[in-house]
């Protein structure tokens, strides 16, 4: 079943084969968007996932794989999102990989991965989008930060370096589009439990000695209050009110939902 307020409007998403990608990416078709799906994983899965989108919410859908880390290839998806389904009208940058590891330790190509994945693929999505936008005077940006982007956690260097990154360059893409129809705004998750949280789960159980159950609550205890994880489909639905009219002035925020995190 659909709702209509975003129909017509195409939204590319990346890193939306998996986690809080594929969730925004669900709750923008069923308010009508056409889909632009990018990230890894197996090819039949990922069509099959195409495929229940379109017909679950009578939308249009392509998939690219461009790897995020390539320049070439996010211009090689912005071009194919323009060819098949007439450019892009809300642009989430989402895509994103994580490393633990101390300062001193932190692998030299771990670094340049995270930062070219989590910071620099949505200057090249987002410099690539906004002359249409332009055009069309209506576009939404929505980057997917981090609790990461607003404060730091020990051993997540070049995490947390990109995510405070995507804070600063949310607010230069609002400010320069400020007085049209386009917004540019990041969201903060806290923990969510997808396949990335969910490395740092088992990382946890392993190095204790204990449950899955114990590490999951262990991992929440130190940083969220609520004691419960955000879901892909609460950030989902705040992903639809950034897209609606009625955040229209919403631009250059970090909007946290994160149980609490960042209130302590
Ligand atoms: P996930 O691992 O479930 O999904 C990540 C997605 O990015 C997958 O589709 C994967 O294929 C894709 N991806 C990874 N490397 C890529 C590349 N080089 N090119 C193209 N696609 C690539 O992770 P998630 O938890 O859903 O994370 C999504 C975003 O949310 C990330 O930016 C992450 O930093 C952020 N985030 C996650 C949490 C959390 O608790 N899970 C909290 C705050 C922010």
């Amino acid at each position: 079943m659909q709702s209509t307020t975003l129909k017509g409007k195409t939204a590319l998403i990346t890193g939306s084969t998996s986690g809080i990608g594929l969730g925004i990416a669900k709750a923008l078709a069923a308010q009508g968007a056409h889909i632009v799906f990018n990230g890894f994983g197996d090819a039949r899965e990922i069509a099959r996932l195409q495929a229940d989108v379109a017909r679950e919410y009578d939308v249009k859908t392509i998939y690219h794989n461009a790897d995020m880390s390539k320049p070439a290839e996010i211009e090689a998806m912005m071009r194919a999102a323009a060819d098949h389904l007439g450019g892009v009208d809300i642009l989430v940058n989402n895509a994103g990989i994580q490393h633990v590891a101390n300062v001193e330790d932190f692998p030299v190509e771990k670094w340049d991965a995270i930062i070219a994945i989590n910071l620099t693929s949505a200057f090249h999505t987002t410099r690539l989008a906004l002359p249409q936008m332009k055009t069309r005077n209506w576009g939404r940006i929505i980057n997917i930060a981090s609790a990461h982007g607003l404060v730091g956690s020990a051993q997540k260097s070049a995490y947390v370096a990109a995510k405070h990154g995507i804070v600063g360059f949310t607010k230069v893409t609002a400010l320069e589009t400020a007085q049209s129809g386009i917004t540019c705004n990041a969201i903060c998750p806290g923990w969510v439990l997808t396949p990335l949280v969910q490395k740092q789960v088992d990382a946890r159980a392993a190095q204790g000695g204990i449950s899955n159950e114990e590490a999951k609550k262990g991992l929440l205890a130190e940083k969220q209050p609520s004691g419960e994880f955000v879901t892909p489909e609460q950030l989902g639905a705040l992903a639809v009110f950034l897209c609606s009219a009625a955040a229209n002035q919403v631009r250059g925020a970090a909007w946290n939902m994160d149980g609490g995190w960042v209130a302590q």
